[in-house]
C-alpha cells in the first residue's frame, strides 16, 4: 500500500530537488529586499532556471551539491554501491547542466549558479549574488 498522498510526494520531491526549500525562499526574499524582481522556475527557458531576472537578462540556478556535483564539496560524495549507475547519472546531469548553460548564453542570458551548501550563509550569498547580477 502506498500511504503517501500525491501532494505529500510532490512536496517530498520538491525538497529532494532543493526547490522552494526554506533557505532558497529566504535567499529570494533577501534579493527582493534589495530591489530585484524575478520570476521563478521559468519552464520556457532551457533547464527551467530557478530565478529569472529579466531586467538584468540573468538567470540563477540553485543547484543541489549532490545531484549537480559541486566541485570539491563534501556533499558531492559518490555512493560506494552501484558506482557505475551513479557515475553515469552524474555524467548525464553535468552534461545537461552544461548544455543548458550554453543554450542560455547563446540566447544572451548571464547564467549564475548557487550551490545548496552556500544557502547556509544567505546574507553573504545574497550580497555576492547582488553584485554578480549587477556586474
Ligand atoms: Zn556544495
Amino acid at each position: 500500500m502506498d500511504k503517501v498522498s500525491p501532494e505529500q510526494r510532490s512536496r517530498t520531491m520538491a525538497r529532494v530537488r532543493g526547490k522552494n526549500t526554506r533557505p532558497e525562499v529566504f535567499l529570494r526574499s533577501l534579493l527582493h529586499k534589495r530591489g530585484f524582481r524575478y520570476r521563478l522556475h521559468v519552464a520556457s527557458l532551457p533547464g527551467v532556471p530557478d530565478i529569472v531576472l529579466p531586467k538584468y537578462r540573468t538567470v540563477v540556478f540553485v543547484n543541489g551539491c549532490f545531484w549537480h556535483r559541486h566541485p570539491g564539496c563534501k556533499r558531492a560524495s559518490t555512493p560506494t554501491t552501484n558506482v557505475e549507475y551513479w557515475t553515469k547519472k552524474f555524467v548525464n546531469n553535468i552534461a545537461r547542466d552544461t548544455k543548458n548553460k550554453l543554450l542560455l548564453e547563446k540566447m544572451g542570458w548571464k547564467v549564475l549558479t548557487v550551490w545548496e551548501c552556500e544557502l547556509k550563509f544567505p546574507m553573504q550569498l545574497a550580497n555576492d549574488l547582488a553584485s554578480m547580477i549587477r556586474g
